[in-house]
């Protein structure tokens, strides 16, 4: 990771460069930083910049052997130790060594802005919180005895150091304190408050405060050229208060609200039509490989569009918040929802979410309801003809 991929911090970027420039690199250095600020991000530049064997004014060159191998994360010199719990692959004594691949994978794919929450989510521990036991101190105090395999610098970076166990610190306190020549050891934490007075009394602090919102909307529109216009884009940053992974949620958020939306009015059509079987399976079988987080929230979201159809049949459309296409929609769909079907189709898909929860099958679940969905539609078409 080079400097000109970290989102902002130009203050913290500038420091970072001056103290290597000037040869006064600390050999422990507490990353503090929220969420989505970029600590790890920044950690990862710097060591770069640090091993960089041609660094240019202001970067590293990422070009030399050195910078390819830490833009994979995987260079020989570079160690990580995280917060583990035992997990369905490894369920005794978890410790960060045995995660590494996972590890890799994960940063590589956040391009190093990485959560806590999302980090137990890889694991698959769901809300259980990690911890960076004694066997991981162990590991970094017998990696710090070796010399450094190919690199200027060994790096050892500590993410999430506030989950370092009191036995797991202790072991470290030597280590912080006087770390053999040759090493950079870096802990990365959000809270201050909760790393042991001990070990961060023996690190020098670098607080990384949190994105200004320029940052993050110039960010989403580089990023993501022609996903999101300014306007958007300066919106989601307003509400991510400086934190760039909340900022990608809430505009994940909004691709998901239009995949519900185009999905939910494709499937009524088909079920409303009724004969077109073919497509029918297609979009049942799409349904099925959603994920079940996922289609629970699009059956919720089907229990959204016939509230907001009984709001508009009970001439109460002001109540209704929807964007201009999927309103045009509601309007349109709203008549066939009628007291001929009102009731079925709402038990129906409330019925599917409490299916969902308890692992129905999603496919045979899917099947079910577009066919019964189909026949409560014809009913309320009948209905509308009857007048
Ligand atoms: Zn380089």
């Amino acid at each position: 990771m080079q400097f000109k991929d970290v989102i902002g911090q130009q203050a913290v970027k500038e420091r970072l460069l001056s103290s290597a420039v000037k040869n006064r690199v600390a050999h422990t250095q507490l990353f503090l930083g929220q969420e989505g600020t970029g600590a790890l991000p920044l950690a990862l530049a710097f060591a770069q910049y640090l091993n960089c064997t041609h660094p240019q004014k202001g970067d590293s060159c990422g070009t030399c052997p050195s910078c390819v191998k830490y833009q994979k994360f995987a260079h020989p010199d570079l160690h990580f130790i995280f917060p583990t719990a035992g997990t369905d692959s490894v369920k005794k004594n978890p410790e960060s060594k045995l995660f590494q691949e996972e590890w890799l994978g994960f940063i590589r794919r956040n391009n190093g802005y990485v959560t806590q929450s999302a980090w137990y989510e890889t694991l698959g521990i769901g809300n259980r919180q990690g911890t960076i036991y004694a066997r991981d101190a162990n590991e970094i105090v017998k990696l710090l005895g070796f010399k450094p395999y190919e690199a200027k610098l060994k790096v050892v970076v500590i993410f999430q150091a506030e989950r370092l166990q009191v036995s797991a610190s202790n072991k470290l306190l030597k280590s912080l304190e006087e770390p053999p020549d040759n090493t950079l050891i870096i802990l990365i934490a959000e809270k201050y408050e909760m790393i042991i007075p001990t070990v961060r009394s023996r690190a020098q602090l670098v607080k990384i405060p949190p994105l200004k919102k320029p940052e993050i909307s110039r960010a989403l529109l580089q990023r993501f050229p022609g996903k999101l216009d300014a306007e958007r884009a300066d919106e989601l940053a307003g509400l991510s208060h400086g934190n760039w992974n909340l900022a990608l949620d809430l505009m994940d958020q909004d691709d998901e609200g239009d995949y519900y939306f185009l999905k939910f009015r494709e499937w009524m059509r088909l079920c409303f039509r009724g004969n077109d079987y073919v497509a029918l399976n297609k979009i049942i079988q799409e349904l099925s490989r959603l994920g079940r987080e996922k289609q629970k929230r699009f059956l919720t979201y089907g229990l959204h569009v016939v509230h907001n159809s009984l709001l508009i049949n009970k001439k109460q459309d002001a109540m209704v918040v929807a964007r201009a296409d999927e309103k045009d929609y509601l309007l349109k769909f709203a008549p066939f929802v009628n007291p001929s079907n009102q009731k079925q189709m709402y038990e129906l898909l409330n019925e599917a979410v409490y299916h969902i929860e308890r692992n129905a099958h999603p496919g045979a679940l899917f099947a079910d309801l577009s066919f019964q969905l189909a026949d409560l539609m014809q009913l309320g078409r009948k209905a509308v003809q009857a007048g």
